[in-house]
C-alpha cells in the first residue's frame, strides 16, 4: 500500500521518520480521521477545515492550500483503492534536537497519512454497547485534535478492562464526552449534549447529527449534563467518524431505561445513513 509522506506518495516501507520527530517525543502535532464510504470521503471539507484549525491553534503551518491537500488525500485513497475504510492524517512540528520551545521556521512540519479498510460497526449500532464513567483528566484544550492522547488512552483502557466499549468522561459532576466519541442523552423528547467549548472535540459526526435532529424535529439543548442525572435519560448514544451513531444501553453495569436502543436514536441512525447515501450518490 501507499502512504502519504509530506507531498509524496511512497510505498509503506519507504517512509523515513526521525527519532527526534516532535510528534514522537512530545506529541507535538495534530491529526484527523476521515471516513471513506464506497470509495469517496464523507464530510471531507469539514474534516480538512478542522485539520487546518487544529494546526493553526498550535501554530503549525500546513504548507499546502486546502484544495491541494484535499487532492493529495484523494490521490492516496485512489492509489490504495479504498472502498469502505478510513484515512488517518497527522502533521507534527518536525524533527530537531530535543528542546521544548519551537524550532526555527526552517524546520519543516512532517505530514503522514495512510488508509485502512474498515467496515461499519453494524453489530454495535444495532445492539448498543456499555460504557463506564471515568473522570476526565485531560487538558483544557480538548477542542484541538492533538496527538497527546494519554488522558483518552487511560480512560478507554479503564473502560475496556471493565468490559465496556467506551469511557463516559466527566469533569467532576459534569459529563463532557467519550474518550474518542461525543455523547448525547435524550429525555422527554429533547436531545442534550455538551456545547462545543474547549472541553470537548466538536465532532464532525456531532455536527451532522445536530443537522439530522433539525430534520427529524428533535429539539437540541447544548448544555453540560450532570453525572447525577445521567440515568434520567430515556436514551443515550455516542458518535464518531468510525462509530457513527452507537446506542448506549448500559452505564456502569446498570441498564438505561429498558436497556435497548431507543426510538429517537434509531431515527437519527436512519437520517444519518440517508446523508451517507446522499454523499455516495451525489
Ligand atoms: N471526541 C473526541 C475526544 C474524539 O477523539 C473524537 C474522534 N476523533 C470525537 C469526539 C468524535 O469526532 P468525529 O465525529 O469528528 O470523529
Amino acid at each position: 500500500t501507499w502512504v502519504l509522506w509530506n507531498d509524496r506518495l511512497v510505498k509503506d516501507g519507504d517512509i523515513q521518520l526521525s527519532k527526534e520527530d516532535r510528534g514522537y517525543q512530545f506529541g507535538d502535532g495534530i491529526y484527523e480521521v476521515i471516513r471513506v464510504y464506497n470509495g469517496s470521503m464523507f464530510t471531507a471539507t469539514e474534516h480538512i477545515d478542522r485539520f487546518y484549525e487544529s494546526a493553526d491553534k498550535i501554530k503549525i503551518v500546513i504548507p499546502y492550500t486546502k484544495d491541494v491537500f484535499h487532492k493529495m488525500v484523494y490521490d492516496l485513497i485512489e492509489a490504495n483503492e479504498v472502498t469502505s475504510g478510513q484515512v488517518y492524517i497527522q502533521i507534527t512540528r518536525g524533527a530537531t534536537p530535543r528542546q521544548h520551545q519551537f524550532p526555527t521556521n526552517t524546520v519543516e512540519a512532517v505530514l503522514t497519512a495512510y488508509t485502512k479498510e474498515l467496515q461499519r460497526p453494524v453489530s454495535e449500532m444495532t445492539n448498543g454497547v456499555s460504557v463506564k464513567t471515568v473522570e476526565d483528566i485531560r487538558w483544557l484544550r480538548c477542542d484541538i485534535k492533538s496527538l497527546n492522547l494519554l488522558g483518552s488512552v487511560l480512560a478507554k483502557q479503564e473502560a475496556y478492562e471493565d468490559g465496556c466499549f467506551e469511557a463516559l468522561l466527566h469533569r467532576g459532576d459534569s459529563i463532557t464526552e467519550g474518550s474518542s466519541t461525543n455523547m448525547y442523552g435524550i429525555k422527554d423528547g429533547v436531545l442534550y449534549t455538551h456545547p462545543a467549548t474547549n472541553l470537548i472535540l466538536n465532532g464532525i459526526t456531532r455536527r451532522v447529527i445536530l443537522a439530522c435532529c433539525e430534520e427529524i424535529g428533535l429539539p437540541v439543548v447544548e448544555e453540560p449534563m450532570s453525572l447525577a442525572s445521567v440515568f434520567l435519560n430515556e436514551e443515550f448514544f455516542m458518535s464518531s467518524t468510525t462509530s457513527e451513531i452507537i446506542p448506549v444501553i448500559m452505564i456502569n453495569g446498570r441498564k438505561l431505561g429498558k436497556g435497548l436502543p431507543g426510538d429517537w436514536t434509531q431515527k437519527l441512525q436512519t437520517a444519518f445513513e440517508a446523508k451517507i447515501n446522499q454523499a455516495i450518490y451525489a
